[in-house]
């Protein structure tokens, strides 16, 4: 039950812009206030000795972050959702629940802080990962050892945008009994619910489009294991990765929109996408609804509509994609993606610098590839902006 007195309609015939505003939210019973109070205190009076409303420290439990957990529960068609201070913070703490020896599959062209946590900190405590395209599912059970726990996957990835399988790729997960974990944040629930498609957990970076605004660092992580929610919990307790109380305000804020804000990215997205597809300085552009990407059938399949990222490849190398960057005045060159204002990186020398020149190069992460975060300003705007980049492109 998301309202407990107020409504009693059964939620899970709500639409998900009915949950984005009201799941886990109700007016304030003290004051009526319609909007979920910000509790800042770290700790709550008890009646006695162990005799508390449900809260006692703000590590283990906060009513602003409990708002928001159930509101993100509800938009993910989750049993529980596990809040965290940052996306890699989620990572991490779902990383904590496995044991020295284990082995995790990982998709190749994963968030460049997920590859690092997995390559540089949890190698350190016997946790390997084997990294691999997932195209193709077969390939992926073929990867399978005994110490395998976990498959890890991103879709759309991040870059190059691939996409990958998820319902052939949790089949793989059930017949192997290892746990699926998608990371959702490039798709949102409003666009793709892994857990409905077999995934075991799903994960976000909240910074990105779930929070909107770029102006919060958080992570979730959801299921409906109430085995592996319980592990969860007392982790986040345990190692405390919890987000603040006004952070927790501020996504909660933010999703509020999320449904609005997703149809104007993916209108825009697509837009730019096809223009950019027929560009004369583009060798490749890369965005799961054209027709041409190697995901789209797939994507058609797994998602409501394709996003609001586009990666393409713009001729002349590196000195061509920073003189185009450098020339945008609405599409800040910045890392980080999700938010309503538009953003521009070069992956190479930006988010994907941490992965090694030849790995990126294996992966197809080009010297002259440009991510696109499209927000959700005027979009003939946006074009006029991108024109002027391959303007000075053209002349390097
Ligand atoms: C940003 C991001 C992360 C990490 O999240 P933070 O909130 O920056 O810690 C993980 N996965 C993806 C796909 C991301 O874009």
């Amino acid at each position: 039950m998301l309202w407990s007195h107020r409504m009693r309609h059964d939620d899970s015939k709500l639409g998900f812009d009915t949950l984005a505003i009201h799941a886990g939210q109700e007016p304030d019973p003290v004051s009526g206030a319609v909007m979920t109070p910000i509790v800042l205190s770290s700790t709550f009076a008890q009646d006695g000795p162990g005799n508390h409303k449900g809260f006692d420290y703000s590590r283990a439990g906060n009513p602003t972050r409990d708002a928001l957990e159930r509101c993100f529960a509800a938009l993910e068609g989750a049993k529980h959702a596990i809040a965290y201070g940052s996306g890699c913070g989620a990572t991490t703490s779902i990383l904590l629940t496995l044991k020295s020896g284990d082995h995790v599959i990982v998709g190749d062209d994963v968030y460049g802080g997920t590859f690092r946590i997995f390559d540089k900190v949890m190698k350190q405590f016997g946790i390997a990962a084997t990294f691999m395209d997932m195209t193709d599912p077969a390939k992926v059970e073929a990867a399978v050892t005994p110490q395998t726990k976990m498959i890890w996957l991103e879709t759309p990835s991040n870059p190059l945008l691939k996409i990958f399988d998820i319902a052939a790729i949790a089949t793989v997960a059930k017949k192997k009994s290892v746990m699926l974990t998608v990371d959702n944040t490039f798709a949102t629930p409003a666009l793709q619910q892994p857990l409905a498609l077999g995934a075991t957990l799903v994960v976000h970076s909240s910074t990105k489009y779930l929070n909107g605004h770029s102006d919060v660092v958080g992570g979730v992580a959801m299921t409906n294991d109430d085995a592996l929610a319980e592990t969860l919990h007392f982790v986040q307790k345990a190692a405390g990765a919890v987000p603040s109380p006004f952070d927790c305000y501020l996504v909660l804020r933010g999703l509020k929109t999320l449904g609005v804000r997703m149809r104007q990215h993916v209108q825009s997205a697509s837009t730019l996408a096809d223009w950019l597809a027929g560009h004369a300085q583009v060798d490749r552009a890369l965005y799961p609804g054209l027709k041409s990407h190697a995901g789209h059938a797939v994507a058609a399949k797994q998602m409501k509509a394709f996003g609001g990222m586009i990666s393409f490849e713009v001729k002349g190398g590196v000195p061509a994609a920073t003189a185009f960057l450098k020339a945008l005045r609405i599409f800040a060159c910045a890392e980080s993606l999700g938010g309503v204002e538009s953003l521009a990186e070069h992956p190479a020398l930006m988010t994907h610098a941490s992965i090694p020149a030849e790995t990126r190069r294996a992966l197809g992460i080009g010297d002259g590839l440009i991510r696109l975060s499209v927000g959700i300003e005027d979009v003939g705007d946006l074009r006029t902006d991108l024109e002027a980049g391959f303007a000075a492109a053209a002349k390097t």
